[in-house]
């Protein structure tokens, strides 16, 4: 896989389009804007903006508020600012998200904003085959369900798969954990919803939903770290994801953190990060620890405790059980090594931390923090904002999704991978 690109210019058949995606960027960045701001922010001639602003609002993608604002009318008097908005529910994106033995299917408004959500689980050993075609069904059940949308404005679907992922082909090249080999997800889903398919990874789709709709909008540079299963990072920069030689830019699951005698590793290294501080792996230490302890807070909880066993393991920290906490620090501390190093090549200004880093945040943020300031180059790690994800954590997988397609919308007229 090659993702290399060609420098592009512009030709007449190009401007327009680009010059459209400029403006609906900046729409979905500022939520309400006017043309003389939108002709500022992008450079473009107001006569360009109100021609691009008129065809937005005749394909009901844009409106404009009636009335100006009390405050606009003191600030431009003789000068109408009338505010602008994207309409959000103009048009939809449909979002498939795999997980590891469940997959959950949205359907979002043109902010990504789940309109309406269905799920369903599977043993992991269920032909792939079995598993596409019930996720088509749930997806297509979805649009049935929902029949006030109109058809023809879904803009089309985004999946987020587990592991390493062609964008370009939209094939799943492998999922280690769902034992998926080469499964042509893009032209599955194509053929079976006859829309546009986008498919990447599911954590790069996760950080590219933050990067559009979330805690991103603002920032030029990200990454979102996800840890459950496994664990991985979706980089943005400049709007657009980082994909590297062989889109396989993010896997810092596989970053050595024990150069010497670490756990053995999935990818066949030893004392990668993912040994370390992925949630079967805590839960591993935390059932060791359970057992040396029987009478122990951490047993109590994991015995008498409801939901996730994670979640249990938690609940026994907060409760103020030293062994977990301990345990839940040290591995704190490997992933602020981690960002630390992430920090020194990527110098983000924000990185949002995702799964399991999100639902213990309280007691893993200010170690993970404390590890990463101290650890990275000089003070750039001060600078670094560590945030949870803006979307729960339930729905961020099928955002993220969603987001694939709706990328595609907003930077549509931009060359190569969406
Ligand atoms: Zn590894």
């Amino acid at each position: 896989m090659i993702l290399r690109r060609n420098p592009v210019g512009s030709s007449s058949s190009t401007i327009k389009p680009r010059n459209m995606s400029a403006v609906l960027l900046m729409l979905l960045r500022y939520g309400r804007i006017s043309r003389v701001d939108l002709a500022d922010l992008t450079g473009l001639s107001t006569t360009t903006i109100t021609n691009l602003v008129t065809e937005l609002i005749e394909a009901g993608i844009v409106a404009q508020e009636e009335q100006d604002q009390p405050q606009e009318r003191q600030r431009s008097v003789g000068r109408p600012r009338r505010q602008l908005h994207l309409v959000p529910d103009a048009r939809y994106a449909l979002g498939i998200h795999f997980g590891v033995g469940s997959v959950r299917v949205a359907l979002t408004d043109l902010l990504a904003r789940p309109i309406a959500v269905d799920a369903l689980e599977h043993p992991l050993d269920l032909p792939v085959a079995e598993v596409l075609a019930q996720t088509a069904a749930l997806a297509q059940g979805l649009i049935r369900r929902n029949p006030q949308l109109d058809r023809s404005h879904i803009l089309g679907l985004g999946v987020g798969a587990s592991g390493l992922v062609d964008p370009l082909t939209g094939v799943n090249i492998l999922a280690p954990n769902l034992n998926w080999h080469d499964v042509p997800l893009q032209d599955y889903f194509a053929s079976k919803l006859h829309l546009p398919v986008t498919v990447d990874n599911n954590v790069r789709a996760m950080a590219l939903g933050e990067a559009l709709f979330g805690v991103g909008k603002d920032v030029y540079s990200l990454a979102f770290v996800y840890a459950r299963v496994g664990v991985g990072a979706g980089i943005v920069v400049g709007g657009r994801l980082y994909y590297g030689g062989g889109a396989g830019a993010g896997e810092i699951g596989h970053m050595t953190i024990l150069p010497d005698g670490g756990p053995r590793c999935r990818c066949g290294n030893s004392g990668c990060l993912e040994t370390l501080i992925s949630e079967p792996v805590i839960l591993r230490e935390a059932q060791l620890i359970a057992e040396r302890n029987p009478g122990g807070l951490l047993a109590q909880h994991w015995r008498a405790g409801s939901g996730p066993l994670i979640e249990r393991v938690f609940a026994a920290a907060r409760a103020g059980d030293s062994a977990s906490r301990n345990l839940l620090n040290q591995r704190a501390h490997y992933m602020g090594i981690a960002l630390a190093n992430l920090v020194n090549i990527l110098n983000p200004e924000l990185i949002v931390l995702g799964g399991i880093l999100a639902q213990g945040q309280d007691l893993l943020l200010p170690v993970i923090r404390e590890t990463m300031i101290q650890r990275a180059f000089a003070r750039l790690g001060e600078k670094v904002a560590l945030v949870p994800p803006s979307f729960n954590h339930q729905n961020a997988g099928v955002i993220g999704a969603a987001a694939l397609a709706l990328n595609r919308f907003f930077y549509q007229h931009y060359e190569g991978v969406a």
